[in-house]
C-alpha cells in the first residue's frame, strides 16, 4: 500500500476499496512511528486532516470526486494554511498561524485532497540540506547521516519515507529538484508565472515557484493539473488557458531531440554521478530520443548572479518581519530601532542573516550598479544561452546536482561548498524556464549505503507536458522510482 501512486490510490478510493480516512489514518501511524527520527514534518493537525478526509469521503459517495479528492499530500511548510501554524522553517514564524489559504492550498483544498501536515525545511528556503531549518535538520531516508537536499527538504523525505503519497515543494534555485534528486523522487518546477506564489512566503520573488514532489511523472501531471492556473492575486500569474498535464504522458519518444550541454559533464560533477546520468541517457537512445551536443556558455555564472539576486530580493521580502508587522518580538528592549533589532537578531538564524547583509549591500547606493545591476545584465544572457540552445533541440539533460547526498554537518563551514550543489539548477531559475528531476540510479557511498541519483530535464517555456511525457516513458522503462530505502517498512 505505501508504495502505491497517487494515480493508484486514487483508484482505490474511487472503487471504494479503502475510504480516504483509513489511508489517511494509515499514514498518521506511519508518520507517529517514524516522523521522530526523519523529522520531515513539523506540524501536524489530526483532527483537521481527518476532518478533511471525512469530507473527502463524502465527495466520493456523492460522486464528486476528483483525481486527488482523498489523498493525503504534505505541504511545504512556505505555504499559507488557514488555521495552520506556517513557521517557514524560523523561530522568527514559529507561532504564526495563518488567518487564509495560499492559493496552492486552496487547490488541493477544492480537488478533495487532504492536507496531512506541514513539511520541514531550510529557514526561509535558504538552503541545499535542510540544515539551517529553526526545527532540527532532516534525515535522508536513504542514509540517516546524510542530508535530504534542500530547502524542500522534509517534503522530500516525507516522500522518500513513504509518510505520505506525494507532497508540495518550492524552487528558487533548486529547491524542488536537488532535494527530489537525494531522495530518489521526481520533482517539478513549473514555468515562473504558472502556479501562483499567492500564500508563499517570498523569499526571491522573481525566481520563486511552487512544484510537485512524486513518486512517479504520472503523479507529478496530476498534480500540475491541480496546482497551475491564473490568480489575479499574484501579478506574475500567467493568464493562459488550463492545460491538461496528463495528455502527452504516452507519447512514443522516437525523434525527440535532447541537447547534452557540455558545461553540465564538465570538472565539478562527481564521477559515480556521471556514470548514473549516462546509463539515464543510454536508454533514452533506445526509446527513441537522439541526442544533440550543446553549450549553455553562462554556466559558470549562475551561482554569482543568483547571490546577488535571490538576497537582494529576500533582503527587501524579509524586512517585514520586524516584530510589529509580523513575527517574533524580543521581550526586553530600549527604544524602537533596539526593539526590531533585537527581534530580527533573535528570531533569524545564521544563514538568512547572512543572505540579508549581501543582499542591502548590493542594493546600497555605491554599489547598485557594480553588482544588482550587472547580475540583471548577465541573467538576461543566461536566458539568452537557453533560447539559443531551444533551437537545437526539444528538451535538455544533464545531472540535477553534482553530488549524491552529502553527510550531515559536512558544509557546515563552508557556505560556498553548498552553493555549488545548485550549479546545474539556478540557472534554469534565472531563466523562468521548467525543470524536473527524477531518479535515474544509484551510487555506492563508501560505507555501501545505495544513494540515489537524479537525472534533470529542462525544457523550454511551458513545455511540462513534453518533460513529463520523457520523464513517463523512462519511469515505464526502468523501475529506479519504485525502489524504496530499507528500514522505513
Ligand atoms: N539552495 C539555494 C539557496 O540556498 C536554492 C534554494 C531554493 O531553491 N529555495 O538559495
Amino acid at each position: 500500500m505505501i508504495n502505491k501512486s497517487l494515480k493508484q490510490l486514487g483508484a482505490m478510493l474511487q472503487g471504494k476499496e479503502i475510504s480516504s480516512v483509513e489511508l489517511t489514518q494509515e499514514f498518521l501511524n506511519r508518520i507517529d512511528r517514524l516522523n521522530p527520527a526523519i523529522n520531515a514534518f513539523i506540524t501536524l493537525d489530526k483532527d483537521r486532516t481527518l476532518a478533511q478526509a471525512k469530507r473527502a469521503d463524502e465527495m466520493l459517495s456523492a460522486g464528486k470526486g476528483t483525481a486527488l479528492t482523498g489523498l493525503p499530500i504534505g505541504q511545504k511548510d512556505i505555504f499559507v494554511a488557514k488555521g495552520w501554524r506556517t513557521t517557514c522553517g524560523s523561530k522568527m514564524l514559529e507561532t504564526f498561524i495563518g488567518p487564509y489559504d495560499a492559493d496552492i492550498i486552496e487547490r488541493f483544498d477544492a480537488s478533495g485532497a487532504v492536507n496531512l501536515g506541514k513539511t520541514n525545511m531550510d529557514e526561509f528556503a535558504m538552503g541545499s540540506s535542510n540544515e539551517t531549518s529553526y526545527f532540527g535538520k532532516v534525515q535522508n531516508p536513504w542514509d540517516r547521516s546524510r542530508v535530504p537536499g534542500g530547502s524542500s527538504g522534509g517534503s522530500a523525505a516525507a516522500v522518500a519515507a513513504r509518510l505520505c503519497a506525494a507532497a508540495t515543494g518550492t524552487d528558487t534555485g533548486g529547491s524542488i529538484r536537488q532535494p527530489a534528486s537525494l531522495c530518489g523522487l521526481s520533482g517539478l518546477k513549473p514555468t515562473y508565472g504558472l502556479a501562483s506564489r499567492f500564500g508563499m512566503i517570498a523569499f526571491a520573488s522573481s525566481l520563486d515557484q511552487s512544484g510537485p514532489m512524486a513518486k512517479s511523472c504520472e503523479d507529478m501531471a496530476l498534480m500540475m493539473n491541480v496546482i497551475t492556473g491564473f490568480d489575479k492575486r499574484d501579478s506574475t500569474s500567467l493568464n493562459r488557458e488550463k492545460e491538461d498535464y496528463t495528455r502527452d504522458l504516452n507519447k512514443p519518444l522516437a525523434g525527440l531531440k535532447v541537447g547534452l550541454p557540455k558545461e553540465y559533464f564538465a570538472e565539478g560533477l562527481g564521477a559515480d554521478v556521471a556514470k548514473v546520468v549516462q546509463e539515464a541517457i543510454a536508454e533514452y537512445k533506445k526509446l527513441g530520443a537522439e541526442m544533440v551536443d550543446i553549450s549553455l556558455p553562462n554556466t559558470q555564472l549562475s551561482i554569482p548572479v543568483y547571490y546577488v539576486l535571490a538576497p537582494a530580493e529576500a533582503s527587501s521580502n524579509l524586512s517585514r518581519f520586524d516584530g510589529v508587522r509580523y513575527g517574533h518580538r524580543a521581550k526586553e528592549y530600549g527604544d524602537l530601532m533596539d526593539m526590531y533589532c533585537k527581534s530580527r537578531a533573535e528570531g533569524f538564524g545564521a544563514e538568512v542573516k547572512r543572505r540579508i547583509l549581501i543582499g542591502t549591500y548590493v542594493l546600497s547606493a555605491g554599489y547598485y550598479d557594480a553588482y544588482y545591476l550587472k547580475a540583471q545584465q548577465i541573467r538576461r544572457l543566461i536566458a539568452q544561452d537557453f533560447e539559443n540552445a531551444f533551437k537545437q533541440c526539444d528538451i535538455i539533460m544533464g545531472p540535477t546536482a553534482p553530488s549524491t547526498a552529502f553527510k550531515t554537518g559536512e558544509t557546515a563551514d563552508d557556505p560556498v561548498a553548498m552553493y555549488l550543489q545548485d550549479i546545474y539548477t539556478i540557472a534554469v531559475n534565472l531563466a523562468g524556464l521548467p525543470g524536473m528531476s527524477i531518479p535515474a540510479g544509484f551510487a555506492p557511498s563508501e560505507d555501501g549505503k545505495r544513494l540515489p541519483v537524479g537525472l534533470q530535464i529542462i525544457g523550454n517555456y511551458f513545455d511540462e507536458a513534453r518533460m513529463l511525457n520523457a520523464g513517463h516513458a523512462y519511469q515505464q522503462a526502468t523501475d529506479w522510482h519504485t525502489q524504496m530505502p530499507e528500514g522505513i517498512e
